[in-house]
Parts: structure tokens; sequence; C-alpha cells
């Protein structure tokens, strides 16, 4: 099948956006690396620490203006934007494509989920008000309303480089704070392409800014005094180790959202029919690569029979999954991120097998990369069994097209399981017995549960939760609880003189 035509040409150099203006980093620049093709597409800079310094000046700047700017007025800018986004939809989601390695439709999915979180947002003079009491005390009436803070920072990880960012920009503009966005320096053109299009929606300079690099752009984040608070979503050791102490040190606001190692839970009385297409897209899709994809099946009950049928319908889906460069429409797994990653699961799979998993399916060499693009990123469907709840395939994040099964007796006991993984993400069951569905969603410690279906990304109207982030934090990214982090209220009492 025809590729569809690559958006990114030349080889360009993704810029800082600072101040409404474009500027290119006078840190080192780096190659973006296509993962299917192996191919540089484009450069990015990783900024230094003046560059992050000159972003929270001109964000602080244009707070005063924004944050006067009446409700109604900020959301006619993210109409504008909104709109952009839906005339460029194809473009943006093959950029994710090229630069990424998902496949066209996974990058179509994250578009749209990107921008219903634009949607939400464009609510703001409903979800932004407080509230009243009239004769709190004989003529004295009590009020809460909620006030913008200022610059914050909002850090992205490499998987979803389009939609995450947007989990918190929009609400965060259109409370009336101002942003300085740090995308994954691995992927630097899907938010390049949307700051193009927040420049051409006409938001005043200083609101929306971005800057490219790594650590020192999030170190001179955590430790400037005018940035407000930080949203962070990427792997459990920089959330623990560096955005929570650094935000504690400074006093900042934080939602940091980390990893996982998600499991499903099989019951015998499930609709296998149903379960089966649902397990593919969970644990391969997006390679893998997803903060709420399956890691861990657990099958419950001792019907062995049930078990090698059910397994063997799984296999037969999973070795049959068409691996090649996403912008081909016929290709089903696209790579995994890079070679560094890739490596990462092979030494994920050895460690299994030397703690005694057995191996089903190997996908540690792709047979059949469609379009016979180098095979340095790529990988097939693995599928490891006889696992042991003790085991670190189980209880660590692989985040790759690996699915490992394991069986136990009873449903106390997979539910057990999935307490005792230090993630609790997303979990979820299959199964046609209502009791098992309530029990499994009411003692289940995960932020995400999904009855009958693999989890995806929650809609933009329900936060985007996940248990062991919020140990620490309290409110998540996206709708009415992204509104709450982004406002402070303030009680005013008035007595009528
Ligand atoms: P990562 O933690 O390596 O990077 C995330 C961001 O932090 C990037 O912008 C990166 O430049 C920056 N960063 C990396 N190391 C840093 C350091 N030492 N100091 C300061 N900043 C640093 O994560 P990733 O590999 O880009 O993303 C994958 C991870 O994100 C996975 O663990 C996945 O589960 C997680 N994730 C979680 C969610 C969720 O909602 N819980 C959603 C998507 C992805």
């Amino acid at each position: 099948m025809a590729l569809l035509e690559e958006p990114i040409k030349g080889v360009p150099m993704a810029k800082n956006y600072i101040d409404g203006e474009w500027r290119e980093s006078k840190g080192e620049i780096i190659d973006v690396v296509n993962p299917a093709t192996n191919q540089t597409i484009g450069k990015v800079g990783i900024s230094t620490k003046e560059e992050i310094d000159e972003a929270v000046q001109a964000a602080q700047e244009a707070f005063h203006d924004w944050r006067r700017t009446p409700p109604v007025t900020r959301c006619r800018y993210l109409f504008r934007l909104k709109h952009l986004m839906e005339e460029n939809f194809e473009m943006v989601s093959r950029v994710q494509t090229q630069e990424h390695g998902k496949c066209i439709d996974e990058s179509r999915g994250e578009t749209r989920r990107g921008i219903e979180n634009v949607e939400v947002a464009c609510g703001i003079p409903t979800l932004m008000q407080g509230d009243c009491l009239e004769d709190v005390a004989s003529g004295i009436d009590e009020y809460l309303v909620r006030q913008p803070l200022g610059p914050f920072g909002i850090i992205g990880p490499f998987n979803f480089p389009f939609m995450i960012p947007l989990w918190s920009a929009p609400y965060a503009v259109a409370t009336g704070n101002t942003v300085i966005v740090k995308p994954s320096p691995e992927v630097p053109f899907s938010q390049t392409k949307i700051t193009e299009l927040v420049e051409e929606a006409g938001f005043p300079p200083g609101v929306w800014n971005m800057v490219h690099g790594g650590k020192t752009v999030v170190n001179g984040m955590l430790e400037h005094p005018d940035i407000r608070g930080i949203t962070f979503v990427g792997s459990t050791p920089v959330m623990r180790d560096v955005i929570y102490p650094g935000c504690g040190k400074t006093g900042k606001r934080c939602i940091a959202q980390g990893g996982a190692a998600n499991i499903l839970v099989i019951m015998p009385d499930c609709n296998v029919d149903a379960t089966i297409p649902a397990l593919m897209t969970s644990f391969f899709g997006n390679a893998g690569q997803r903060c709420l994809a399956g890691q861990t099946l657990i099958i419950v009950g001792e019907d062995k029979k049930f078990y090698d049928d059910f397994m063997e319908k799984v296999v037969n889906m999973a070795k049959n999954i068409v691996v090649g460069y996403g912008l081909d429409e016929s290709v089903q797994m696209g790579p995994v991120r890079d070679v560094k990653k890739k490596e990462n699961i092979l030494n994920y799979i050895e460690v299994g097998l030397k703690e005694g998993a057995t191996l089903r399916l190997d996908g540690r060499k792709a047979k059949e990369i469609r379009g016979g693009y180098p095979n340095d990123c790529f990988l097939d469907t693995t599928i490891m069994e006889n696992l042991d709840r003790k085991m670190r395939i189980v209880r660590e994040e692989i985040f790759g097209p690996t699915m490992g099964v394991m069986r136990v007796k009873t449903l106390e006991e997979a539910i057990e399981i999935c307490n005792e993984s230090p993630y609790h993400n997303g979990h979820a069951i299959f199964t046609s017995n209502g009791k098992n569905a309530r029990q499994f969603q009411y003692d289940c410690i995960s932020g995400n549960i999904g009855i009958n279906i693999g989890i995806v990304a929650p809609m933009a109207f329900f936060p985007f939760s996940g248990m062991a982030g919020s140990f620490l934090g309290v409110l998540h990214t996206q709708g009415k609880e992204a509104v709450r982090f982004f406002t402070e209220s303030k009680v005013c009492i008035h007595r009528w003189l």
C-alpha cells in the first residue's frame, strides 16, 4: 500500500516560541529521527537556562493583561484554535506518526482527544464560576471567586506528543494563566505545529510559549520563583525524584503523572470473541508505549481447556499483527520510539526468561517489516507465559509490545496482585458477571478501571486519574479538576453598609 505523504520536509529546525517570536535555541542542536525509516527528519535545540528565563519573563509580563481579559474573550481564542486544529487535523496527525512512529489511526485518535480538551476548555465562563451565599450574617454576604495564578510550566513525555500537553495548556490559558510548554525533545514537531496554530489564532504574545529541551529547562522551571505551578507527565523516577521534590522546595502547585504496569484480568465467563480484539489494542496498540497499555494478563480459574483455547486465539491474533511504517494505512503496529527503548524492552524479556517465564511468541526480532524498513526500532509482539507475581516483568514498567501471562485460582488473588503493583494507573476485568465486575471496580486500587474494555485515555471532561501520582498530589489534568488546579479560590465577605 502507498505511503501517505510525509508533512515534515527538508530537515527543519524546531524553534522556541517566546513572547510571540520564533527563536532558534542557543543550546546544543540534536537530530530528530523517524524511528520507522531511521532518517533524520529535523533538528531541535536543547535550550539553556537563559532561554527558559526569557520565556518565564515573557509569560509573567503577559499575565498582567491576560488575567484581566474577560473569560468569554479568552475562550474565543480557544474556539479559533479548535477551528484551526480541525482544519489541520490530518496534517498534525501525520506529523505525530512521522516523528513518533505510531500508526496513522492511532495518531488521528490522539489528535481527536487533544482537540476535545480545547473544546472542554472553551466552556471556561461556566467552569470557572465561583459560589455565593447571601446573609451569612445579617446584612453580610460571602462569595468565592476563582483566580488565575500566573505562569505555569507544562512538561510532556514522548509517547503522546500532541495530546498530553493539551491535558493542561488549554485550561491554564482559559482560566487566565500563561504557559510555557516543554515537549519531549525526541518529538518536538507536534507541539511546534500546535504552537504555529496558537500564533495563527492570535493569542497575545507571551500567553502561550514553548521552549524545547531537557533537564535544564525542567530544572529552570522548577527553580524559577515566577513559575506558579507545574504539570508533568512522564516516568515515575522523574516524577518522584525530580518534579515533586522540586515543586515542594519552591512551593509550586504540582500535578505529576508517572508510569504504569497495568494488569488485565480474564474471568472464564468473559465474552471471548469480544475480549481478544480488545486485548490486542490494549497490549500492542502504540507498540505498547501507553501508560494505560496492558502489560500482564491474569487468567483466573483452574479450567485448563479454557486457558489453552483462549491463549491459542490470543497468540493467533497477536502473531498476525502487521508491523511497519505507520503512514502505510495497512500497518497495525509501528516501531518503538528509539533504539535505546527497544534495548530496554529486549532486556526486560531476558529478565523475564531468566526469572522463569516461558516464551510463547517471540517478537524480539521483527520477521517482516512491511515496506522493508530498517529493523533498528521494530519489534514483533511477544507473549510470555508462566509469570509469577514477584517477577520484575510484572512489577516494573516495560513500555513495549509484550504480554506476560499469569494464572491464578480466584478473582480475590488477581485483585491482590493488581493492588501490589506500585503504579495504580489502570487495570481491567473481562467478565459477564456483574458481581465480579463490581468487586473488581470496588476493591482494585487504580485510577482507571476497564470493564470489558481495554483502558483508553479518559474523555476530556473526566480527570486523567492515576493513583500513584495522586497519593502525592490531589488533582489531575483534564476537565473540572484542571480548572481547580489552575485557579486559586478567594473567599470574600461583604458587609452592606
Ligand atoms: P520521561 O520521564 O523520561 O520524560 C518526561 C519529560 O521529563 C520529558 O519532557 C523529559 O525531557 C523530561 N525529563 C526526563 N528526564 C528528566 C530529568 N532527569 N530531569 C528533568 N526532566 C527530565 O518520560 P518519557 O520516557 O518521555 O515518557 C514515558 C513515561 O511516561 C512512561 O513511564 C509512561 O508510563 C509515562 N506516561 C504516563 C502517563 C500518565 O498519565 N500517567 C501518560 C503518558 C505517559
